[in-house]
């Protein structure tokens, strides 16, 4: 019989099929002994990815799905740059202090020309660093006056993202959170600020609950925080997790105080990678004014003569998410994402008047909030949102169920973000699948019911 690979033993000329590489078992685990041809590594490589959802159907991520042309194209060229080499780069680290400025200005910074802030792979490292720099501050204040710097903590709502958890165990922070209710699923202003003391170094904010896209009481915080200054002349800070409504608030609720016009408000954080509209990873880190970055924390490298600061966890990152970052602010402009904020807000009322028809959820989400849709399954139904979730599956929606926090357990809930790519037209057919799905679910005899669900609580691994 004629064998391609034999015949050619780099498999140059047989068609991809027709080749060894893609009939043989290949080395998973270890690096194979042999190379083998560019295409026939491509096309194994892809086919294999094929196995994953499709994007466009990933309901559960807030991170960008989808770009336009042009960004791509940008971030094709830019693929091959390290954003740290500021020497050789310098309009790379030019177009990143300037983003630095535009997010500041949007948050109404003093001075947003000489903002404090950085670009970072997410919110994540946003919230590391934000985090070490209450930390130090802290420790700076108390070492000052003589007091002990052995048990900081941070006051938080239990329905933060997993990355303050990292963060306080990472680096050693007593984590105290303020519990929420089925009723309320947002930080009470009050309770928080009953949990801190000499030891605290910041209270957070989250302005877009993962959980509900509730935006918690930012001005409520700052003013329980004021109050409690002028009573105790204890002075907290107050970080904002912006890592989606920070790029949702401005556009969609302008005179929403949540930002730098709080004086309370000292850091936010923001995902450049959710309502930034870049693909993932950009991240990035803002602090109101220099007091606020201990020099410490600042590393100095010689940049063109000049100095640049630099405050990061990783040292090399890709730049192109930078620059696409920075083509989406000149291209858009305000009026571009007011547009996108505001149509995907009305898409997700839109979405979210149709969920509410059926008789066997109720609406969590709430209006003014992030453009997204989240509801529970009412307690007397015979199946649970994981069961939901594994039958929208079926049709290649990928909707996450998840519990709420750990003291609102018992309650399962579905969300749906809406992201660009997200048209009516979709949405329609989002809830055509909604609607026969949970009739079917409710058609089934008790014994059969909930198949696949039931799951303990566990911290959602929710983006
Ligand atoms: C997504 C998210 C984070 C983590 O952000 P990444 O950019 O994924 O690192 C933190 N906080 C909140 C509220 C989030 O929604």
């Amino acid at each position: 019989m004629f064998n391609h690979a034999e015949n050619d033993p780099d498999d140059t000329l047989a068609p991809a099929y027709g080749s060894r590489s893609l009939s043989e078992p290949i080395p998973k685990y270890r690096l194979p002994e042999g190379d083998m041809p560019a295409r026939l590594a491509y096309q194994l490589i892809h086919d294999e990815l094929a196995l994953d959802g499709n994007p466009a159907l990933n309901l559960a991520t807030f991170v960008t799905t989808w770009m336009e042309p042009e960004a791509e194209k940008l971030i094709a060229e830019t693929l091959n740059v390290n954003s740290i080499d500021q020497d050789e780069y310098p309009q790379t680290t030019e177009i990143q202090n300037r983003c630095v400025s535009i997010i500041a200005d949007l948050f109404h910074a003093d001075d947003a020309e000489h903002a404090m802030g950085t670009a970072t792979v997410g919110s994540s490292e946003a919230i590391h660093l934000a985090g070490l720099a209450m930390k130090w501050r802290w420790k700076a204040a108390r070492e000052a006056a003589g007091q002990p710097t052995d048990k900081p903590n941070l006051v938080m709502s239990e329905t933060v993202q997993v990355c303050w958890e990292k963060f306080v165990r990472y680096f050693e922070v007593e984590p105290r959170f303020v519990p929420i209710t089925p009723e309320r699923t947002v930080i009470d202003p009050e309770l928080a600020v009953s949990l801190v003391d000499e030891n605290t170094i910041g209270v957070v904010g989250i302005l877009g609950s993962t959980y509900t896209g509730e935006f918690e009481d930012i001005k409520g915080l700052s003013d329980a925080l004021d109050a409690l200054q002028e009573r105790t002349g204890l002075d907290v800070p107050l970080h904002v997790d912006g890592a989606s409504g920070a790029f949702v608030a401005p556009f969609t609720q302008p005179d929403l105080l949540w930002d730098f016009r709080l004086p309370r408000v000292k850091s936010i954080n923001t995902s450049g990678h959710k309502y930034g509209l870049v693909y993932p990873g950009v991240g990035w880190a803002l602090w109101r004014d220099k007091s606020q970055l201990p020099e410490d924390l600042i590393f100095h490298t010689n940049y063109l003569g000049g100095d640049q600061p630099t405050f990061d966890l990783n040292f090399s990152r890709g730049a192109s998410q930078i620059v696409a970052q920075y083509y989406n602010f000149l291209r858009m402009g305000r009026a571009g994402y007011t547009d996108v904020m505001q149509r995907l807000s009305a898409t997700a009322d839109y979405l979210a008047a149709l969920v509410d028809e059926s008789p066997h959820v109720t609406l969590m989400s709430k209006p003014n909030a992030l453009p997204l849709v989240c509801a529970r399954v009412n307690d007397d139904e015979p199946f649970t949102a994981y069961d939901i979730s594994a039958k929208m599956k079926e049709r290649g929606w990928i909707v996450p169920a998840y519990t709420l926090a750990k003291d609102a357990d018992h309650v399962s809930v579905l969300r749906v973000v809406v992201r660009e790519g997200m048209s009516r037209d979709m949405a329609d057919l989002l809830v055509a699948d909604f609607h026969r799905v949970t009739a079917e679910l409710g058609a089934l005899p008790p014994e059969q019911a909930s198949p696949v669900g039931h799951q303990p609580h566990k911290r959602a691994k929710v983006c």
